[in-house]
């Protein structure tokens, strides 16, 4: 385990640093504090097209581990993210309460179940990964960085900004090739669409694959590497970011009381061990 991805100090949640804030206030990196500068440094700097085909290679055969999936949120819970300026609870925390406003909602059971197991790819932190390879917005490698993109002036020390084939609106892709053949800069979103993608239906992993891209779902940026299928299905990406981002405003939620409702929705989807 690396050393920063942890605080080790779960006891802190009963102090919620973002209550009362509001929707301009969330992702709000001018004034976010140093970790989150250092953490997108690194990120933009080390996420180049031959890391991502590497950590692909490495992960995508899903040989690591099984898990119950109730089980993986456990395991993931010591783990508080550095690129997220927005919240120190933990990581269930953040999971059910994203969860848990999809369901007041009304939104479909699917729908609950992605928010739930949008963020259990950053079991990828517990394995060795540093932060910068699993969190964070995430961006397509191969093709000219957006300036749109969150501390975009990073880039610059990345040895692909100076690769020419790598520098051109279109980069290594064809215009309007579909997102599934574009390499995003790798991280616990693509692991756990993996994961997820024989057992949820395809709003949903669209949701998992693409939560972090802010650039794309945000800023409206690289609409020419989407197909048609990216387009019809975007919408679903930008209604989940509602309550990624905004349900960290809650409090707490009770994890022991809500278990066995979500114990039935895991069922309903998953096997009983997925693998990792
Ligand atoms: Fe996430
Ligand atoms: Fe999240």
């Amino acid at each position: 385990m690396s050393e920063n991805t942890t605080n080790g100090s779960p006891s802190s949640g009963s102090s919620h640093p973002t209550l009362g804030k509001k929707a301009e206030d969330f992702r709000s990196f001018d004034s976010a504090p140093a970790r989150v500068h250092e953490f997108y440094r690194l990120n933009h700097v080390h996420q180049t097209r031959a890391f991502v085909q590497a950590k692909k290679r490495q992960y995508l055969a899903l040989d690591h581990r099984r898990m119950a999936v109730w089980m993986a949120l456990e395991y993931l819970n010591t783990l508080v993210d550095d690129s997220d300026p927005d919240t120190e609870l933990s990581q269930i925390d953040h999971s059910l309460q994203t969860t848990e406003a999809i369901r007041r909602d009304g939104h479909p059971d699917w729908f609950q179940l992605a928010g739930l197991v949008h963020d259990l790819g950053k079991v990828l932190c517990l394995w060795g990964e540093p932060q910068w390879a699993v969190v964070g917005d995430t961006f397509p490698t191969g093709c000219a960085y957006s300036p749109k993109i969150v501390l975009a002036e990073y880039f610059n020390d990345n040895p692909d900004s100076r690769d020419p084939r790598y520098q051109t609106r279109l980069g290594v892709y064809e215009e309007n090739c579909g997102l599934d053949n574009v390499d995003l800069s790798w991280g616990h979103d693509e692991f756990i669409y993996h994961v997820a993608r024989p057992y949820l239906p395809e709003p949903a992993l669209y949701m998992l694959r693409y939560h972090s891209f802010y650039a794309a779902h945000r800023e409206g940026e690289y609409s020419y590497l989407m197909d048609d299928r990216d387009r019809e299905t975007w919408h679903w990406v930008k209604t989940f970011n509602q309550y990624d981002l905004y349900s960290k405003d809650h409090a707490k939620p009770d994890a022991t009381a809500l278990r066995p409702y979500y114990e039935a929705l895991i069922r309903k989807y998953f096997p009983a061990e997925v693998r990792f």
